[in-house]
């Protein structure tokens, strides 16, 4: 059903940039079936599911939406792919994205933007952006081409497009799943996690994403949980904080509406709602887009037309750099390097990379002092719905405003979840975002049930 659905939509979705042969999508789901026969199921046995096309999956080409990785086929497979295949999930096809995973909008792919399959009512032409940069795997999941897919965030990217899709998307605690075989943005921030249709899903995929894992330093040695046992747990007597911050002056009428809607549903749940201050929230956005290009500016400098991926020649070693990496990175990914490497170079190092590293401890610090007094905090995922492809895209800033309610949450590390919650006026679907205390994601799944 799902090749089915594939082969009806992805042309005018572009979901996936790599569709699996079907003798294979199909031989992987005979052998779930004799494994259930056998009574040896995994977790996830027989589950057809997208994969982000940052996740190298051995065989399969994986192109970051990359020109530079466009014929890369990698000769081994990512540590939260191998969880899932050992679980026994099928694959189905590697999702498209934003190039290198950096935007909000899937339209910096090299192969081209994804639609979202949501249209405003009374206004079913104008195509939307599914959100970015997991918008392959959250269109893929919304219009039923996967039944859940893998996506990374590293300042929003599972969390933002699941609102924009009207799917569920769960950023885990930084360490809680292996960055081991996927490609690298920004390694202090990058972190893989569900994109499902149910909170429940979500709780199931993670327990067979997560664990401890030797070939990622940062990895945690946490036992994981059951996760899916988390929904449907009552939260009575949970406490939810409302930051103030949050609140920020422009919210449109119909975001605020659909948060104060799911705190009237907390209050039915039995929570105990509360406002609560992130003081430093307003430098989240300017501390991320120092830290996430700088990382990025030296996690991309691997991509020298000599080591792996695109080559173009030149006479001399340097010519080689210079023409493999212009004809290799778009503009954004280039916009993001520049950024880097200015701010962590010589005369301007302690002036930004420094100082944002300390407000960086500052928001990490708002975090830990909220949680005190809560257990998890309510704020909407998105300033916005779904927006038109080709808005925000002659102005940076406004593009990278749409991340303003994710950022803080990946500086600390927290983990966060995206439910959606209901239709705006036009029809288009909006998510709220639970925020927990690290490695309480049974918390988080707990309230997100709730909501649901
Ligand atoms: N939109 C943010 C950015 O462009 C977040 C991306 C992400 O989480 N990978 O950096």
């Amino acid at each position: 059903a799902h090749l089915d659905a594939i082969g009806r939509l992805n042309t005018a979705l572009n979901a996936y940039i790599t569709v699996l042969p079907e003798q294979d999508v199909l031989a992987s789901a005979d052998a779930a079936d004799a494994r259930y026969a056998a009574g040896t199921a995994g977790l996830m046995d027989g589950l057809p599911i997208g994969v982000k096309d940052l996740f190298c999956t051995k065989g399969v080409r994986t192109t970051a939406a990359s020109k530079m990785l466009e014929n890369f086929v990698p000769p081994y497979e990512s540590t939260v792919t191998a969880n899932l295949l050992n679980a026994g999930a099928v694959f189905l096809g590697k999702t498209n994205l934003d190039e290198f995973a950096m935007g909000s909008a899937n339209m910096s792919s090299a192969f081209g933007p994804t639609t979202n399959p949501w249209t405003r009512k009374g206004d079913e032409s104008t195509a939307l952006v599914p959100g970015g940069s997991s918008g392959g795997s959250s269109a893929a999941v919304a219009a039923g081409l996967a039944l859940a897919a893998t996506g990374t965030d590293t300042g929003g990217s599972i969390r933002q497009p699941a609102a924009y899709c009207g799917i569920v998307g769960l950023k885990p605690t930084y360490g809680r799943c292996s960055r081991w075989g996927t490609i690298a943005f920004a390694s202090s921030l990058d972190q893989a996690g569900p994109m499902t249709r149910s909170v429940a899903d979500a709780g199931l995929m993670l327990e067979a994403m997560a664990g401890f894992d030797a070939k990622d330093s940062t990895s945690s040695n946490r036992p994981v949980p059951e996760f899916h046992k988390a929904v449907g747990k009552s939260v009575k007597g949970l406490r939810v904080g409302i930051p103030t911050e949050y609140r920020a002056p422009g919210l449109p009428a119909d975001v605020v509406a659909m948060w104060e809607q799911g705190i009237a549903w907390l209050k039915a749940a039995g929570c105990e709602v509360v406002d609560v201050s992130l003081p430093h929230t307003r430098h989240g956005l300017t501390t991320y887009y120092i830290i996430a290009p700088a990382e990025c500016s030296s996690n991309l400098a691997r991509y020298d037309g000599i080591r792996f991926g695109l080559r173009k020649d030149a006479p001399t070693l340097d010519g080689v750099y210079e023409a493999t990496r212009a004809s290799g990175f778009g503009q954004e990914v280039r916009n993001r390097i520049l950024m880097g490497t200015y701010v962590l170079s010589a005369g301007y190092y302690d002036a930004y990379y420094l100082k944002a590293q300390k407000v960086r401890t500052l928001i990490k610090r708002d975090f830990e002092q909220a949680f005190e007094n809560v257990d998890v905090l309510l704020t909407p995922t998105a300033p916005s719905a779904a927006f038109a492809q080709g808005e925000n895209m002659d102005d940076p800033v406004q593009m990278y405003l749409n991340d303003i309610f994710t950022v803080p949450a990946s500086m600390a590390g927290v983990p966060a979840l995206s439910v959606p919650v209901g239709l705006n006026g036009v029809g288009l679907p909006l998510g709220l975002q639970v925020i927990g205390k690290h490695f309480d994601e049974e918390t988080v799944l707990s309230i997100g049930g709730a909501l649901e």
